[in-house]
């Protein structure tokens, strides 16, 4: 497995020129654009690593899987559904338009920007400070990893020019999709946005997801099973921007990407992948981990359809 690993990376690392960072977060435009990582984590256990896998990085949107979890854990899926939609977009992660024009005016789908800001308004917990420490514990729990933390400069720098986001949440306070306070369900929301991992790290999420909720290294259950379920299925409909149809076509993994550059993917009953390569397409996600994944898939016959 290392081997093909090892191959996967370097026969894919080419395309990482193709791509650039996002740079719309000032502090993303950091990044090196030119690395390429990848690990798998199987459900007995086994975990394969390649390339840049212990680089740091923040998870962006792939934290909108895991705040999707929450929010159905605390309120169940019936009441998280009647605020945010459950359709794909043709348009893009930060987009407005849907939320005036279509009716009921809800956010079509947790994983884009608007639908996370909701699905995130939803989780119980108290105050913003708390809400995010039931995260950051959470996210810790289903990595396995006590270390896992925000990365404060990035975090700060899309607090500072977050002012897309912004509109998206007052448009949403506007229509009474969200009913707490704006500012503090923001917060919330960039912090979730800067919370770091490795591949190594969504490689686990994923490996917890393909298993249906219960964590492969301890037996533990951390969600019900149908909660799992849900969230793999928006993932594939809707987890890879307005390209979550051509990934279902070529890859045919439930996947979540952010635009940090990682990808965490979940393949039911057998692993979970996590892939980090910050050089981006146009959509928005890494431009030679779609690559990667679409290789792999092919070569181990992961395609769910
Ligand atoms: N923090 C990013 C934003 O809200 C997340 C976007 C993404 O990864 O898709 O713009």
């Amino acid at each position: 497995m290392e081997k093909l690993l090892d191959t996967l990376i370097e026969n894919n690392k080419v395309y990482t020129k193709n791509g650039k960072v996002a740079s719309y977060i000032p502090e993303l435009a950091k990044a090196k654009s030119e690395a390429l990582g990848i690990c798998i984590t199987t459900l007995d256990g086994e975990e394969y690593c390649s390339g840049e896998c212990d680089e740091k990085f923040t998870i962006q949107s792939i934290s909108k899987v895991i705040t999707l979890m929450l929010a159905i854990l605390d309120n169940g899926k019936e009441n998280v559904f009647k605020k945010v939609g459950m359709e794909p977009t043709a348009d893009a992660f930060n987009s407005i338009i849907n939320l005036e024009t279509k009716s009921p005016q809800r956010p079509l789908n947790p994983m884009i920007n608007s639908g996370a800001i909701a699905t995130v308004s939803l989780i119980a917990g108290g105050d913003g400070d708390k809400i995010f420490e039931r995260i950051l514990k959470f996210t810790r729990k289903i990595t396995g990893n006590p270390d896992i933390n925000i990365n404060e400069d990035v975090y700060k720098s899309e607090k500072n020019t977050g002012h897309r986001n912004r509109a998206l949440a007052y448009f949403m306070k506007s229509t009474g999709v969200i009913e707490g306070e704006v500012e503090e369900v923001l917060d919330v929301y960039f912090k979730q946005c800067a919370i770091e991992g490795t591949c190594k790290d969504i490689a686990r999420v994923g490996a917890v997801l393909a298993n249906n909720g219960v964590l492969p290294w301890n037996g533990e259950r951390v969600v019900p099973a149908y909660v799992a379920r849900i969230v793999k299925t928006i993932m594939v409909t809707c987890g890879m921007y307005d390209a979550s149809g051509d990934t279902a076509v070529k890859i045919g993994i439930p996947c979540k990407s952010g635009v940090g550059g990682g990808i965490l993917a979940a393949v039911p009953m057998r692993m979970g992948i996590g892939v980090f390569g910050p050089a981006l397409d146009i959509k928005g996600n890494s431009i030679a981990g779609v690559k990667i994944l679409e290789e792999l898939s092919k070569e181990l016959d992961l395609s769910i359809f």
